[in-house]
């Protein structure tokens, strides 16, 4: 797994440092990637080490890279009302699960017609922390989509989480809505 999706133009391959971990430099800065087990650890940490802090820490950490990716976006390809289901599709490709959702509910959503647009993740890559419990946990993936929206359409929303497969649902949903 890694972080940040891993594009064709990156003038370096990834090379192995240290077991589960690659790193590679893009626009002069290191890029960290580690495997979904090394993450998956590194998750339980936070989780175990400060259970009150860990929603918000973890939702940040997903709002900064989604923030990241919907800025690459915006500054590599023209915005339009494709640009979110295009970031979407490469979260899904980079292993964070499988990421579905009603487009006509998306464009809905982005040209102001709908307050709220849900995402389903099937195979959702917090299944492997294992936490238990009866509260969502996938707060890391309620912030990477947040921050995506909130960074393409210029606008702050709230998200949360309504299904999650940590407390026992079958699939993780996502509810994006305007404030
Ligand atoms: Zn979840």
């Amino acid at each position: 797994m890694v972080l940040l999706p891993h594009s064709s133009e990156n003038p370096r391959p990834f090379t192995h440092t240290i077991p589960g971990v690659l790193t590679s430099v893009r626009d002069g800065r290191r890029v960290v990637a580690v495997d979904i087990d090394t993450w998956s650890s590194i998750c339980k940490r936070i989780y175990t080490c400060d259970p009150s802090r860990a929603p918000i820490i973890m939702d940040e950490i997903g709002g900064a890279l989604g923030a990241e990716l919907a800025t690459r976006q915006k500054k590599e390809t023209p915005f339009t009302e494709d640009s979110m289901a295009d970031i979407v599709a490469s979260l899904s490709e980079v292993g964070w699960g499988q990421f579905v959702f009603d487009s006509d509910v998306l464009k809905a959503f982005t040209s102001h017609k709908s307050d709220q647009v849900n995402f389903r993740i099937k195979g959702c890559a917090f299944n492997k922390l294992r936490l238990g419990g009866e509260t969502p946990l996938c707060h890391f993936t309620v912030g990477l989509l947040k921050g995506t929206m909130s960074v393409l359409e210029g606008e702050q929303f709230r998200a949360w989480e309504e299904l999650c497969t940590s407390k026992g649902d079958d699939v993780c949903e996502v509810v994006v809505a305007r404030r």
